[in-house]
C-alpha cells in the first residue's frame, strides 16, 4: 500500500509502500534515503490509487 509520508529530519516527502497498516500510527521510524539514516516520518495519510502514477 502507497502511504505518504515526511521526514521529520530533512521535511521532504515521499511515497512508502508499506504492506502493513500504519494508519494508527503518528509516525514511523523508517529508513529515509535523502538522509542517509533511520529518521522519525509523519505519516501523512494513504495515498489513494488514482493519485498513484504509472512510473512510480
Ligand atoms: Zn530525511
Amino acid at each position: 500500500m502507497p502511504w505518504k509520508v515526511r521526514c521529520q529530519s530533512c521535511g521532504r516527502e515521499r511515497t512508502l509502500n508499506i504492506s502493513f497498516d500504519i494508519a494508527s500510527q503518528k509516525v514511523l521510524y523508517q529508513y529515509c534515503p535523502y538522509c542517509g539514516k533511520n529518521t522519525f516520518n509523519d505519516i501523512l495519510g494513504y495515498l489513494d490509487v488514482s493519485e498513484e502514477k504509472k512510473e512510480a
